[in-house]
């Protein structure tokens, strides 16, 4: 029945929200946090500045990490369970959702100088290759990886040497679905051959200030896994998709006017697509999901629904001048539920 079909999708779906700490800078300019998180109870509050009698707003997730959550908790709650069914065969998609400065980029890739700051992507290496090191004995394994982002709904290879691999395009064919022609791909043998791969990725990401006074991510990077293994004869396929959206943030707030403005439309385009498809997915009924209406869903069409696992994670910042943004990224993840 329906009902039983969308209890199954909701467990294949996971939203969970991460609030960063408020940072030095925040603290000296006098803002105060307005946002307040228990992962025991996966609840999160926040108190509108502008009129702090009013009862704070609760939303709950399927989990919830305070300031204080270390990279390695937010692993293996939100992350270890569908690298484990990618090593199984299967595919899945974890996504950081938020506005810019609140820690995507933290969260999947973190900061590589100590071992406790590295993020979800660098940890999943280390998991695949303990995971191929165990099972040795028995099982061969081939691991691919490529690295894409997305930027003006144009495709850009971020493995490709200078001036390469620009507008690549999408294509479909029934025997391999759906892929990106020409982006090239690199078979790994080791989590730190991984990590140089995706460290030369990311100096290819493209970045543009806008007047939030931050470097700001205005593209999608997609960090794709592939593992294939073969154990007696037996070949599985799993795919994990890694991706850092581009900020959530609107517009208006960015100041943005020409270029920056169409960026801005296409940006919001995708993510609403995005959240389009995920919400039509949980909810199990709609007969059609708009996979099409933008190039980050077409790619995720096989890593999203069916067999596949995600999870989106939401970033918040707790500061007071953030009120309105962690608001509708928390209504966005909640939708997404
Ligand atoms: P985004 O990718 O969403 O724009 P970043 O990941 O670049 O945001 O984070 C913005 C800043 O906040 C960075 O300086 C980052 O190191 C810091 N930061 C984000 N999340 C955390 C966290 N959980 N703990 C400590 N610092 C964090
Ligand atoms: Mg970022």
């Amino acid at each position: 029945s329906g009902l039983s079909l969308s209890m199954e999708e909701a467990e294949k779906v996971k939203v969970v929200v991460r609030c960063r700490p408020i940072s030095e800078l925040e603290l000296s300019q006098g803002h105060k946090s307005t946002v307040g998180s228990s992962m025991e109870d996966k609840s999160i509050s926040v108190t509108n500045p502008q009129a702090s009698q009013e009862p704070p707003r609760t939303f709950f997730f399927d989990a919830v990490f305070p300031p204080a959550t270390d990279q390695m908790t937010v692993y293996n709650v939100a992350a270890r369970p569908i690298v484990d069914n990618v090593l199984k065969g299967y595919n899945g998609t974890i996504f950081a959702y938020g506005q810019t400065g609140t820690g995507k980029t933290f969260t999947m890739a973190g900061e590589m100088e100590k071992a406790e700051s590295r993020g979800i992507i660098p940890n999943s290496f280390a998991h695949i290759f303990d995971h191929i090191a165990k099972c040795q004995h028995d099982t061969t394994f081939l691991v691919r990886v490529s690295y894409l982002e997305i930027y003006n709904e144009e495709i850009r290879d971020l493995l490709a040497k200078e001036g390469a691999g620009l507008n690549l395009e999408i294509k479909e064919r029934p025997d391999v679905g759906v892929y990106v022609r020409n982006l090239s791909s690199a078979t790994v043998g080791s989590a730190s051959q991984m990590q140089k791969i995706m460290e030369f990725g990311n100096k290819n990401r493209k970045v543009g200030a806008t007047n939030m006074n931050i470097e700001s991510s205005r593209s999608h990077a997609m960090f794709t896994v592939t593992i294939e293994s073969c154990k007696n004869e037996l070949v599985t396929q799993g795919k994990l998709q890694l991706v850092d959206l581009a900020g959530s943030e609107r517009q208006s707030k960015t100041g943005a006017q020409g270029e920056r403005l169409k960026e801005a439309a296409k940006i919001n385009l995708s993510l609403s697509t995005l959240g389009n498809v995920i919400s039509s997915l949980v909810d199990g009924k709609s007969t059609h999901i708009p996979y099409r209406n933008s190039k980050l869903t077409r790619l995720l069409q096989d890593s999203l629904g069916g067999n596949s696992k995600t999870v989106m994670i939401a970033n918040i910042g707790p500061a007071s001048y953030n009120y309105d943004e962690t608001l509708s990224t928390l209504r966005y993840a909640n939708r997404a539920k």
